[in-house]
């Protein structure tokens, strides 16, 4: 039997987006959707208005590889001319990425498809925002366009994490607050309404890694934002780099597959992939350090209540990355003293920490960065640990 997804209506209700499908198909392609509630997405403000053409993108960008890897089709009424163009870049992106792996087929019918150019030529900018490292960045070096910031819960927190939310909410409004910026605030059950474990059972073997990182995360966050990009005629939508030209594993977040992405008037720019995370740190020391400016990072993922745990992996690099700018840790959102710093140095000399791919290429940077000045870290009993390390 043909693989099919049939998006059978689209309509918006109190700032929400509904959408009602059917999944056809063998028994593993069903298997990887979680019918228990379909795909929604929230938004702080009013969405009244959209075309269905482009109410109909948050779902189809997180559907996509799914579709492709399964040969299936997708049914739906209306689709943007854009949108649907650049899906065959992206598509052919995946292809080159992951055809030594795995297939990449699959179509989408439609009735209609629809032009949604503006006729006046969009200025705005918005950029996604969680408060780490690339997404400060990112706001530093566009601050002057005073782009809205984006944030997705359901991502990073979790979809029914309620608490986790309010604190992440209250962290970014501040942010929103400081620098006159909108929050731009959505509730996606991209991460939901899909069968994560099956995904996992079915895929993990082939790609070597997790569904969402290998294959979702990029153009399934970037979906969320088309309705609100529409709204207000956006030229440019940012997407924070995490990694850089130098990174050797793939991840489907990347300038190839993201700056294909383009709906309406809309296009969208990986930002920050000039720089490793070490530069990137840099950038924002020297702006702190410019401007007095307090910033406090969100690092940390494995922290429940939206701090930085100090306690993990990434916490332990941005520290190190920071204090190697002779800029005190706990000025940027972290709480460090001689305890965490030995903490740090035990778990990078004496755990398997480093043998993780991308904790070991961010941790290079760091090293040479503290041999720069070797002379000068060399005085400080709790860092030069670090300096008899090898790159
Ligand atoms: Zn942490």
């Amino acid at each position: 039997m043909k693989n099919k997804f049939i998006i059978k209506d689209i309509y918006v209700k109190n700032q929400k987006i509904f959408y009602n499908y059917e999944i056809e198909g063998n028994e593993n392609f069903k298997k990887l959707f979680w019918l228990g509630e379909l795909f929604s997405v929230e938004y702080n403000e009013n969405i009244d208005n959209i075309p269905k053409s482009i109410l109909a993108i948050p779902l189809l960008s997180n559907i996509l590889p799914i579709i492709w890897v399964n040969n299936a089709i997708i049914y739906l009424d209306e689709i943007d001319k854009t949108f649907y163009d650049s899906i065959k870049n992206i598509k052919k992106v995946y292809k080159k990425m992951y055809s030594k792996k795995i297939q990449f087929k699959g179509k989408i019918k439609y009735h209609k498809k629809v032009n949604n150019y503006y006729n006046t030529p969009p200025e705005k900018t918005i950029t996604f925002f969680s408060g780490g490292v690339d997404s400060y960045y990112t706001l530093i070096k566009r601050i002057n366009e005073k782009p809205d910031l984006i944030t997705i819960w359901g991502a990073d927190i979790d979809y029914e994490n309620e608490k986790g939310w309010s604190v992440v909410k209250d962290y970014i409004e501040n942010i929103g607050n400081k620098y006159n910026l909108k929050n731009v605030e959505i509730h996606s059950a991209l991460r939901r309404f899909i069968d994560n474990s099956e995904l996992e059972k079915q895929y993990h073997d082939i790609l070597h890694d997790n569904w969402w990182h290998a294959m979702q995360h990029g153009i399934g966050l970037i979906g969320n934002a088309a309705p609100y990009a529409y709204k207000y005629n956006v030229k440019t939508i940012y997407m924070p780099a995490t990694y850089n030209k130098e990174t050797t594993f793939l991840c489907a977040s990347n300038p190839e597959i993201e700056n294909n992405f383009k709906f309406a008037s809309t296009s969208v720019l990986h930002e920050g992939y000039e720089a490793n995370r070490q530069q990137k740190t840099e950038k924002i020391c020297n702006y702190i350090k410019e401007t007095d400016d307090n910033i406090n990072l969100r690092v940390c993922y494995r922290s429940l209540n939206g701090d930085n745990c100090c306690k993990c992996e990434k916490c332990y690099r941005t520290i190190m990355a920071i204090i190697s700018q002779k800029i005190n840790p706990n000025d940027l959102g972290f709480h460090v003293d001689k305890k965490v710093l030995k903490q740090i140095e035990k778990s990078v000399t004496k755990t398997d920490m480093l043998k993780n791919i991308v904790a070991k290429t961010m941790w290079k940077d760091i090293i040479k960065a503290f041999k720069k000045e070797e002379k000068f870290w060399n005085k400080y009993n709790e860092i030069k640990w670090i300096l008899s390390l090898k790159v």
